[in-house]
């Protein structure tokens, strides 16, 4: 897949949009490969509107390379902690899917209910901003912040953020989608499964399994070809 940054992440942003899970907020990033330092992100918009014009790169602070009138987001930080911690990682999503905050709110852990679903990770932490810093606007805005949301995600990619959405990373913009997008179908099934049953999570072992495969071409760029034809029709 041959497709600039900017343009990956623009249509990411138009997919993530499409399936209900990025809305007005939330936003997603690429890692500049050319210089891992630095990565792009748009400037504050919904990501629905994004388009390459509005895609700025920032460095590990945060902080715009090229001087900028355009507003950025408060949550930059989110992006710049994760690229810091985790040199694997080259994409980055937070977001606030409806289809997720339920388990944001009640603590109740996400678990692989489904083999597509084993994408979101098979193991969803959580990262509660009143630990360390009381009362807040709920936004992960400062560095220190930041550190700490990175922290919780740990060597996982799927993080729920008590009472505010959820941090989602990949090692590249389809695979970021697709543990994105798979991720929230997982959690809408198995909040539909607790209300008529009880939940049968994967073994670790069929997670695994399921997560490795899922992730290849075979299974990976058939949805991304869907995605991608989905949002440039519309
Ligand atoms: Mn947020």
């Amino acid at each position: 897949m041959s497709i600039p940054l900017p343009r990956l992440i623009v249509l990411a942003s138009r997919i993530l949009t499409r399936e209900g899970i990025l809305d007005s907020f939330g936003h997603v990033s690429a890692r500049n490969p050319e210089r891992p330092d630095r990565f792009f992100l748009s400037r504050a918009r919904a990501a629905g509107l994004v388009d390459e014009a509005d895609i700025l790169e920032l460095d590990l602070t945060g902080a715009p390379v090229t001087e900028t009138p355009h507003r950025l987001f408060a949550e930059r930080v989110i992006h710049a902690a994760i690229y810091t911690a985790r040199p694997d990682v080259q994409a980055v999503c937070h977001h606030h899917a409806p289809q997720m905050l339920p388990f944001c709110n009640a603590g109740i852990e996400l678990v692989p209910v489904f083999h597509l679903g084993a994408t979101m990770g098979p193991k969803v932490p959580f990262w509660d901003s009143r630990d360390e810093f009381g009362d807040t606007n709920l936004l992960v805005s400062t560095p220190e912040q930041g550190a700490s949301m990175a922290k919780a995600l740990g060597p996982n990619w799927t993080l729920l953020l008590r009472r505010h959405g959820v941090t989602t990373a990949g090692r590249s913009v389809p695979e970021l989608v697709f543990r994105t997008i798979y991720g929230s179908r997982n959690a809408e099934a198995q909040l539909a499964t607790m209300q008529i049953g009880t939940i049968s999570p994967l073994t670790p072992g069929e997670a695994a399994l399921a997560e490795e495969f899922n992730l290849k071409p075979i299974a990976l760029d058939r949805a991304w070809e869907q995605w991608q034809r989905g949002v440039e029709s519309a």
